[in-house]
């Protein structure tokens, strides 16, 4: 499979280097040249499959020509096999044509782990036949970072750095990374916000020497393997419930757009989906940009579903290409305006042509309070406060009832005990492995906020 670029100007490249690679070199995002297609017959035959050969039969498309194309169905078994339910994401009724995909069953109870704990392994695959090594770098108010230190701890040929706002992380999520202590994983706590962090990273990734000599990679969600990876849920829940004779709809709380962009994919790949209902918090700019047609940032306010305060969706620039007719320099102009005076708008048609298949759906925390208490009453089940937003999102779209709704609960409700607590007078508890984790002896590195002294620790500590 050939990968193209969001804005048309760089190279087109295979699957392991779009893996490495990350951002296009032209600031765009990769997405295959084509979208591969399953029939109906192809879709039915899903059905009885466990989930890591479910997952290698969706991803072997898009590694064609990859090293990893032979023993794909050993890495999805590899990936999966850590997982602490039996079904992977199991689907959970909360009422009739009302459903549950529970994607927190991995090693550190969120959805990324899914796609990250099989790009660790991409990673690994890719590196040993080059014969190469890397040095990620990221930044964390949260699940990320976590996800990303489970997935490539003890990796020969990684070293990661994760840097997090000393004292700004739930102690679940800080405690989730520290307490990790393989060689290759190193955690800094800086004294500063999460932008300060963030910033860095950019700053790092921008000095080409510094990139250059330490082979700096990213695992943020804009890397294609991730999405992919994504793309596998999507098939797994739908045809437990509908498809391929009756389509369904997903409801999917949303931050950097790249979990419902992988749905999208799922759709062009022949999926029967009617509609993605794309959930937000306060942070509602996607909701906004349904409504208007006018993408248009905002400042960001904390939130109860903290993983999903964003500023801008980065990933709807694939969605923008595909609307578009994969036009490379109609988005560069959109992303140009975005830039220069933080706002576009995309033409009617192409906004209109969204709506048949997007709807967006915000909810505050008053309301995420509200849904959470509401469903333990009537289900008894504890759902987290993204999760929330979701569900929410599934109750009001007007859609023909009849039609599935499935909703992705991004998070176990033991990540977020203080919200659950406060909801339903039920403090959730962690899962067995994780039941010592705050007894857990925690390692990292505190550093000022100075981008020198960072650089300095990442060059001391990576064995490239
Ligand atoms: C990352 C995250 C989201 C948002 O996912 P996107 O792919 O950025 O849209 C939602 N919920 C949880 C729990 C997350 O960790």
């Amino acid at each position: 499979m050939r990968y193209v670029s969001t804005r048309g100007r760089a190279p087109e490249l295979g699957f392991d280097d779009v893996l490495l690679t990350g951002l296009a070199a032209d600031g765009g995002l990769y997405v295959p040249a084509t979208w591969p297609q399953l029939s109906k017959d192809q879709i039915a035959g899903l059905a009885g499959l466990d989930y890591p050969t479910l997952a290698a039969k969706i991803m072997a498309p898009f590694v064609v020509g990859s090293v990893l194309e032979k023993d794909l169905g050993t890495l999805t078994r590899e990936a999966y096999s850590t997982f602490t339910h039996t079904a992977v994401a199991p689907l959970k009724q909360l009422a009739a044509n009302d459903w549950l995909v529970e994607l927190f069953h991995g090693p550190t109870l969120a959805f990324k782990d899914y796609a990250l704990q099989a790009v660790g392994l991409m990673f690994d695959g890719v590196l040993k036949a080059r014969g190469n090594r890397i040095t990620i770098v990221g930044a964390t108010s949260g699940d990320t970072g976590s996800a990303a230190i489970e997935a490539t701890k003890n990796r020969e040929a990684v070293d990661i750095f994760i840097l997090h706002p000393e004292g700004r992380t739930s102690d679940v999520q800080r405690k989730q990374m520290t307490t990790v202590t393989a060689n290759n994983v190193h955690n800094i706590a800086v004294k500063g916000t999460f932008d300060d962090c963030q910033d860095m990273v950019k700053a790092m990734f921008a000095d080409v020497t510094f990139r250059t000599d330490m082979n700096l990679s990213a695992v943020n969600s804009i890397n294609w393997a991730r999405i992919m990876a994504q793309v596998v849920y999507y098939f797994w829940a739908a045809v437990h419930v509908g498809p391929p004779h009756r389509p369904v709809v997903f409801s999917v709380p949303t931050g950097n757009f790249g979990n419902v962009f992988a749905g999208f994919v799922a759709k062009k790949m022949g999926l029967p989906i009617a509609k993605f209902i794309v959930g937000s918090n306060s942070n509602d700019i996607l909701t906004r940009y349904f409504e208007t047609g006018a993408m248009t940032m905002a400042g960001v306010v904390p939130t109860l579903s903290p993983s999903m305060d964003i500023q801008i969706s980065s990933n709807f620039e694939r969605l923008l290409f595909e609307s578009l007719g994969r036009d490379g320099a109609a988005v560069t102009r959109l992303m140009d305006g975005l830039k220069q005076s933080g706002a576009y708008t995309v033409s009617d048609a192409a906004h209109r042509e969204m709506l048949n298949l997007f709807a967006g759906c915000r909810l505050d925390d008053a309301g995420t309070t509200r849904v959470i208490g509401e469903i333990y009453k009537t289900t008894g089940e504890l759902i987290d406060p993204h999760t929330a937003v979701g569900v929410h999102g599934a109750r009001s779209v007007a859609i023909d009832p009849a039609i599935p709704r499935l909703t992705l609960a991004t998070a176990h409700p033991a990540k977020f005990p203080a919200a659950v607590e406060a909801a339903t007078g039920v403090k959730p508890a962690l899962p067995a492995f994780l039941a010592d984790l705050f007894a857990r002896k925690e390692r990292f590195t505190s550093l000022p906020n100075d981008l020198d002294q960072v650089k300095a620790f990442v060059r001391q500590n990576a064995r490239r």
